[in-house]
């Protein structure tokens, strides 16, 4: 499991677009991306023209970034999606937002992915009432994440309910703000990933 340490803020610009590593910071005007929308490092203003296979490794740590994985981690999930029927980059991208730290966030319970993993990690969530405590346990159709019962009255999870209302979870999942448990109603599809990724780029990197 990764765990970002430094200044995250970099990595979004690194990466040209907006990663949401910081929680409420990301969706306000203290945003480093929209404050200074270039590489971080003065002489990354006047890069040189990127080559293909820049562009494929770029996509690649962007994807991973997103989703906090390590480097070793994220060549197993391809390596799974290779193995799978289906196209490879929508089939890894499926097992990404599968992963329970990224449902948690989806849902809304967690304000960014890393501190889904955080909570996922202190056993704050069951999954099927069974405490699950593995951020990258995959979730399947069907399953019921919440939050577990002696944790809900911790400070920790109040106002989660009213973060959570401001977002609307994708169409794979559903959530009861009142119980704090969410459900997967069945495999998010591509257009279910809404975070600009070209995946057919790790593809080709990984096919070299
Ligand atoms: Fe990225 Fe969030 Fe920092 Fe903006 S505030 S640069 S989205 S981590």
């Amino acid at each position: 499991m990764a765990r970002q340490t430094g200044p995250v803020c970099r990595l979004c610009r690194r990466e040209g677009m907006k990663l949401y590593l910081k929680g409420d910071r990301c969706y306000s005007e203290k945003c480093a991306v929209e404050k200074r929308n270039y590489p971080p490092g003065q002489k990354a203003r006047g890069r040189r023209k990127v080559t293909e296979y820049g562009l494929q490794l770029r996509e690649k740590q962007r994807t991973r970034r997103v989703y906090g994985v390590y480097e070793r981690q994220f060549r197993h999930y391809f390596d799974q999606a290779e193995r799978q029927q289906g196209i490879t980059g929508e089939n890894l991208l499926r097992l990404l937002e599968r992963r329970l730290d990224n449902v948690v966030y989806r849902l809304g319970f967690a304000r960014s992915r890393a501190d889904a993993r955080q909570l996922v990690r202190h056993g704050h969530f069951t999954v099927n009432g069974k405490r699950i405590n593995m951020p990258s346990y995959h979730v399947n159709s069907g399953d019921e994440i919440a939050v577990q019962e002696r944790s809900r009255e911790l400070p920790l999870f109040a106002g989660i309910a009213e973060t959570a209302a401001q977002k609307t979870p994708p169409s794979w999942l559903e959530v009861d703000l009142e119980r704090m448990q969410g459900r997967v109603l069945g495999l998010p599809a591509r257009e279910d990933i809404d975070i600009p990724i070209q995946e057919h780029l790790i593809v080709e990197l990984y096919s070299r």
